[in-house]
Formats: C-alpha cells, structure tokens, sequence
C-alpha cells in the first residue's frame, strides 16, 4: 500500500465562505500515482470544516444564511468572555459541531468516486483567514 500526503493552503475572505475544493483534489489525485483506495480530506482547524454536497450557487447562498441563522455570532457565549485564540468566535465552534473535520472519498481507477451533484467544500466558519490548511491522504 502506498501513502501519498499533500497540504493544501487556502485564504479565507469572508467571515463564513464555502470553497470547492474538489478541481484541486482531483489534479493532486492525478498526480499522486494511487490508483485505487480512499481519499482523506481532513481539515486542520477547529472553525472550519469539510462537507460535500451540491454546488449551486442559489443553494450556496441558502447555506450561508442557514448558518448564521443557526448559531448567531453575536449570541451570549462563554467562550467569548476569555477566547485562548484571541477571537470572538463561540459561534463558529458551535456551528462546527454539525459538520465533518474530514471526510473520506474512495478512489477507483485514478478518480475520485463522487456523485453527480457531489462537490467537496472547505467550509471557513471564522473568516477571513490568511492561511488555513488541509492535510490530504491518499492510500491504495
Ligand atoms: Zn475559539
């Protein structure tokens, strides 16, 4: 079995952003020499997260709002009163919780195994970010 790792680096510039990252996954995929196994998508931070789902922009717009209306950022939390990373951002930990850190794709002769309507996000929760970083793993 061979392990192919890659680090992505990705700036942020909107407070709460989803970014296709699936054109990117797919040309180190093809670059990697693994033909057959799984994909790790794994996102390094505590504020953003990885999904997939359905790129669309009218949809994508009703994430952005379903998000902020899920966890408001200016609500009463404690983990604003004294934050350890020196930002206000409770909410973006919290909205965290209903979604991945990773997710796993399986790869079959040299392509990523994604329906039709499927994309792979970085989801930035606490923007805008000058760097945030996504390990990729490639077994098979
Ligand atoms: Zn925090």
């Amino acid at each position: 079995m061979k392990i192919f790792r890659h680090r992505i680096d990705l700036v942020t510039t909107a407070p709460i952003e989803i970014i296709d990252i699936t054109a990117q996954i797919r040309e180190i995929v093809a670059g990697g020499g693994v033909q057959n196994g799984l994909v790790t998508v794994s996102c390094l931070h505590t504020t953003a997260r990885i999904n997939v789902n359905e790129r669309e922009e009218k949809l994508e717009r009703d994430m952005l709002t379903f998000l902020k209306r899920l966890v408001p950022r200016d609500g009463d939390y404690l983990h604003n009163l004294a934050p350890i990373d020196g930002r206000d951002n409770a909410h973006a930990h919290l909205i965290g919780l209903f979604m991945n850190s990773s997710e796993t794709i399986p790869l079959a002769d040299g392509e990523l195994v994604l329906g039709e309507w499927q994309s792979i996000f970085f989801i930035e929760l606490d923007g805008p970010r000058p760097k945030r970083g996504i390990e990729l793993q490639i077994m098979g």
